[in-house]
């Protein structure tokens, strides 16, 4: 069967961008990705095939002599590419990329860093707590320990680059000789041509990582700390990348922070503002009275001294009680008659909030 056409199976134009291209590309090889199909014997097939196109059209080179010569440049030998393409151990970064993407794993410099958010209750972050972290990264192979060779058999020096791992290239009008590393071999050298069955000769497998981390009490939203050497192994035999963990806090129906203070709103009625008493109100562990003074206006912010975050540095928040006021909005007929009574009683008596508004107004009009 001809191969298909690479611009065909990335779904893009011809004159698409690189940006486009690994546009497409990310998005079909996580769609088609093995692991997320494990139903789908063909998705194997179709992963397999995205990546080669992706590998053609990604290099300039390839491109290039792609759109001028279609898959004869691909064969060995031919469009002038000295020992042919080995397609499944080309560009080792890219193939890694594909892998971490569906993984849903960022990437960073091929460092091999790896990011993760981690969901904390607003009351795990209040008081810290352990936390088991499960995730896939990409680990040196241990059937082949790296080598991507099957075992028994040896990798081969690389023809391209006569087992330099460099090759030399010249640059511009006046012809600057420089070197780069070999695309054939990614600059090992040396070519797998009996790959290794566990890793498909690419020397790296994913592997599931756990991992147990002490969350400190008072973390904070989109605090961040790093797991050294938690990451990916992006060339086999080397050291893993780091893991950096985000942190993120969900929202709590009651309480809001304010640093190490936590917020909460009470609404009391009117006579109870009026009168003082007690309230109820939850804490982050259950649930506390409050005293409400006599006359307590809406907006006053009572404290629970040390009912707050707990801090790094030793003791506690405090738990701020903001009061709300509220006037009633149906009343019975008893309520209304016993309403009208107190607002004569009251008359022309004038409240602390009225003194003010009516002092402001008189300096502001003489
Ligand atoms: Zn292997
Ligand atoms: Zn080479």
């Amino acid at each position: 069967m001809a191969p298909r056409d690479p611009y065909d199976i990335l779904g893009v134009p011809r004159h698409a961008t690189p940006e486009e291209l690994k546009a497409a590309f990310r998005k079909l090889a996580s769609q088609h990705h093995p692991d997320k199909n494990p139903n789908d014997p063909g998705a194997h097939d179709r992963f397999k095939e995205i990546n080669a196109a992706y590998q053609i059209l990604s290099d300039p080179q390839r491109r290039a002599a792609f759109d001028r010569y279609g898959h004869a440049a691909e064969q060995p030998g031919g469009g002038g590419f000295p020992g042919g393409i080995h397609v499944d151990a080309q560009n080792l970064e890219d193939l890694l990329g594909s892998l971490f993407g569906a993984f849903g794993f960022q990437k960073q410099q091929n460092r091999g860093d790896l990011r993760k958010e981690v969901t904390l209750t607003f009351q795990e972050a209040a008081f810290g707590c352990q936390r088991k972290i499960t995730y896939d990264r990409a680990v040196t192979c241990g059937t082949c320990t790296g080598s991507g060779a099957r075992t028994g058999s040896k990798p081969q020096s690389c023809n391209a680059c006569n087992g330099r791992g460099k090759v030399r290239f010249t640059q511009g009008l006046l012809g600057l000789v420089g070197e780069r590393p070999c695309s054939s071999c990614q600059g090992r050298g040396h070519v797998v041509t009996d790959p290794c069955e566990t890793c498909r000769g690419v020397g790296i497998v994913a592997a599931e990582h756990n991992l147990e981390i002490g969350v400190p009490p008072g973390i904070e939203d989109g605090a961040t700390t790093t797991v050294a050497s938690a990451g990916n192994v992006t060339r086999p035999g080397k050291l893993p990348g780091d893991l950096e963990l985000v942190f993120h806090v969900e929202e709590h129906p009651f309480f809001k922070r304010l640093k190490d203070d936590v917020q909460c709103a009470v609404p009391i009625s009117f006579p109870a503002a009026a009168l003082g008493g007690e309230v109820e109100v939850p804490t982050l562990e259950g649930k506390a009275k409050v005293r409400v003074p006599p006359g307590t206006q809406h907006g006053t912010v009572l404290r629970l001294k040390g009912k707050g975050i707990p801090r790094r540095t030793g003791g506690r928040g405090d738990q701020r009680v903001e009061v709300l006021v509220e006037v009633p909005q149906h009343l019975s007929e008893k309520q209304r008659l016993l309403l009208e009574e107190l607002a004569r009683e009251m008359g022309d008596e004038v409240q602390p909030q009225q003194r003010t508004f009516m002092e402001k107004l008189k300096d502001l009009f003489g």
